[in-house]
């Protein structure tokens, strides 16, 4: 493995170093090893795959499937996923039928597509054609989050996938099944949250990074097995010795669906970033603080009303006026960062429709501000790790006034 970022303390001795690269393996399991030996342990049980960016896991473990997230195939080669679209469209939906048509994906029952964007709902749609005999159910996520519109709305949907997956072979969604998976899922974001904390407050201890393979390796894991993962990391990284660097503090935002290359996380760290914050897996942070269970509210109930109604403000969600730009703004304020990098996978609709919004309420702000773009399969990153060095050395020459 990689040496981790270079901050002080990573020697051959690092206390995390084996956690890490159990993370790594996860996270880069792109053949689905995982899930195939997950699926010999529990014969008859699902496997249902997911697209970014939000798709609620824990109703799939409550009925004993295992979500699998997927996120187009990095850095591998595409043959066959090009011919089925335009050119000029992000790279997820490519080498997401590469993996479909090279059998990567077999081992999938299923497969759900959030309605996140246009990309996304003709691919839905595709992979009903070509894989006719698997499930293939199309999420219609509210845009209206009033509980009594988008609410019940979105409560009526995660019921009809509920009824298709059983139909597949799944246990029954119950009430009993559904709280002990929410809690499972709670004790998960709790950890989550943790790890975020650990990064703002002592960053040479948790790099990006890091945090970013700890946190994608939930991917194909369930919760319960993915918080055990993440209180690993943090017992083994707070255990490193070493000072913190003299770095700018960034927010990444603009990456919650196609992933940028591992190296291109590393790139802004060794550019002279901290990233103390970043949308990449947003799907797993979602949703602010925990999915509440309420006495006398169905929890399916509960996990509807999470969604809409602390669902985090992002590109994938209408939100009108200036709301998104302030909670991006409370963000950089509440991690005390210098600025913020925009990183945007090329073609993405969602991310490059609210960034000059962004641009705009941050540089009203006077938060300095970078941008680029990158596909999941940049090979080259010495244009972003000049552009984000330059930044780096603005902002500490200049601080405020950078741009
Ligand atoms: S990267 Fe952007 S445009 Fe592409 S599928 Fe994801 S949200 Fe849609």
């Amino acid at each position: 493995m990689e040496p981790t970022g270079g901050a002080p303390g990573r020697t051959a001795a690092d206390p995390a170093a084996d956690v890490l690269e159990k993370a790594r393996v996860l996270a880069e399991d792109l053949a689905l090893n995982t899930v195939k030996a997950w699926k010999q342990k529990n014969p008859g049980m699902l496997a249902i795959g997911h697209l970014p960016v939000y798709t609620p896991r824990v109703m799939f473990e409550a009925m004993g499937c295992l979500p699998v997230a997927v996120f187009g195939a990095g850095e591998i080669d595409i043959i066959k996923g090009d011919s089925y679209f335009q050119s000029y469209i992000c790279h997820i939906p490519r080498s997401t039928v590469e993996l479909g048509l090279g059998g990567q994906l077999d081992v999938l029952d299923g497969m759900v597509f959030p309605s996140i964007c246009d990309v996304i709902r003709n691919l839905g749609g595709m992979w009903k054609l070509m894989f006719p005999a698997k499930m293939s159910a199309y999420l219609d996520l509210p845009q209206n989050f009033a509980w009594g519109l988008g609410g019940r709305f979105y409560m009526g949907e995660l019921k009809r996938i509920a009824a298709e997956t059983e139909k597949r072979g799944a246990r029954p969604l119950t009430e009993e099944g559904l709280r002990r998976a929410i809690k499972a899922e709670n004790a998960r974001r709790r950890a989550l949250a943790e790890l975020d904390a650990l990064r703002r407050e002592e960053p040479h201890k948790a790099r990006a990074s890091e945090a970013y393979l700890v946190a994608r390796a939930g991917g194909v894991m369930l919760a319960e097995e993915h918080e055990k993962l993440i209180r690993e990391f943090l017992a083994a990284a707070r255990k490193r010795t070493g000072r913190p660097m003299d770095n700018v503090r960034v927010v990444v935002a603009g990456s919650f669906c196609e992933q940028p290359p591992l190296g291109l996380i590393k790139t802004l760290e060794k550019a002279g970033c901290d990233i103390l914050e970043d949308d990449f897996q947003l799907g797993l942070r979602m949703i602010d603080g925990d999915i509440e269970l309420k006495d006398g509210m169905p929890a399916l109930e509960s996990l509807a009303r999470a969604f809409t109604e602390r669902g985090r403000d992002t590109a994938s969600r209408y939100v009108p006026d200036d709301t998104k730009g302030q909670a991006l703004i409370r963000r950089v304020k509440e991690c005390k960062a210098d600025g913020v990098v925009f990183a945007a996978a090329s073609f993405c609709d969602p991310a490059l429709l609210d960034q000059p919004m962004l641009e705009h309420a941050l540089t009203r702000a006077g938060i300095p501000h970078t941008s680029f773009k990158f596909a999941e399969n940049t090979g080259q990153f010495q244009v972003i790790r000049e552009q984000a060095g330059a930044f780096s050395d603005s902002v500490r020459l200049w601080g405020g006034q950078a741009a």
